[in-house]
């Protein structure tokens, strides 16, 4: 019996990501889907190559048995996934489990949210909801475990586990983002704080590409002077007003405005530490756009060498 395994003693990450399960850097990763139909196998493939977009990783998918394989997809028993990085490489096992794409009544939409979600799992991502930012009380836990229970057939005390809130050590840490494909609709009767339900996110959001682009940094070349070296690159279609700050004090952020398409001067920071937010010409923050004061905090000892390029998306 496969379950999802979520550690309850993580840090907060970039996102919720656990840092310490992320695959290598530039790993290739063998995923083998285990008999799919066409369609099974093509929403899949997309999730895969969604998210690689934004990864320094390769994902190489075969449906044939391969002889080890990194990330085995099956259809059948429940929606779920191991957190992050494996090792069992010849294990036939799945590590993720898509019953939902053998569903006739759900909609292709939802089927295709289910599989980009699971793949954030698998690259290390946990539930947003879990995130010690979350904003929005303790009421929509209670379904949520009674949910997990019924799933799992599992003892509530391993499901309030599941989604317990994850202790903040503020290291490389985004916001709370209502938009993240690893978040879960909730309804607005489940919610404190807010007059909205949380929507169902079909698609990454800026912070999930944010996030992803951080715990997988691509090489590049920075300037070969001392210190840690960092540049700004949008990907948006209008103006973005980007603030950030070296010292941790947001008293007097350096601004820097980019146009579409533009990539920043590299920063030299003398430590690895910058804390950030971006904003369209509106003043809308790109991750949260119901917290405006959402900085994101990078703050980390792996600072690739070769500069870390933060890609700032409004979609
Ligand atoms: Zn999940």
């Amino acid at each position: 019996m496969l379950y999802m395994i979520m550690l309850c003693s993580i840090a907060a990450n970039s996102a919720v990501l656990d840092w310490k399960q992320r695959w290598p850097n530039g790993a290739s990763l063998t995923v083998w889907l285990q008999q799919p139909t066409p369609l099974q196998q093509s929403i899949v493939t997309q999730a895969f190559r969604q998210w690689e977009a934004h990864v320094n990783l390769t994902f190489n998918i075969t449906v044939e048995k391969p002889k080890k394989s990194h990330i085995r997809v099956a259809f059948h028993s429940y929606d779920g996934s191991i957190l992050g990085k494996q090792n069992h490489l010849t294990s036939s096992e799945p590590t993720m489990l898509l019953a939902s794409l053998s569903e006739q009544t759900i909609e292709l939409s939802r089927k295709k949210r289910i599989a980009l979600h699971e793949v954030g799992h698998i690259l290390g991502f946990e539930h947003e909801f879990r995130h010690p930012d979350w904003p929005y009380g303790y009421r929509w836990q209670e379904a949520e475990i009674e949910r997990c229970v019924e799933k799992l057939k599992n003892e509530p005390s391993y499901c309030e586990n599941l989604s317990a809130m994850i202790r903040k050590e503020g290291m490389r840490q985004l916001p709370f983002d209502r938009q993240s494909i690893m978040n879960y609709p909730f309804s607005l009767n489940q919610l404190d704080n807010t007059l909205s339900d949380i929507p169902i996110s079909l698609k990454l959001s800026p912070a999930d590409k944010l996030a992803a682009a951080v715990a997988y940094p691509r090489s590049l070349n920075s300037p070969e002077h001392k210190g840690y070296h960092v540049r700004f690159r949008s990907f948006c279609a209008t103006k973005v007003h980007v603030r950030w700050s070296a010292s941790g004090s947001l008293f007097n952020p350096t601004l820097v405005i980019l146009s579409p398409g533009e990539t920043s001067d590299w920063l030299t920071l003398e430590k690895p530490y910058i804390k950030f937010k971006g904003t369209t010409h509106d003043g809308e923050n790109l991750w949260s756009p119901n917290m405006p004061q959402g900085y994101a905090i990078i703050a980390d000892t792996g600072w690739p060498t070769s500069g870390l390029e933060l890609p700032l998306y409004c979609q």
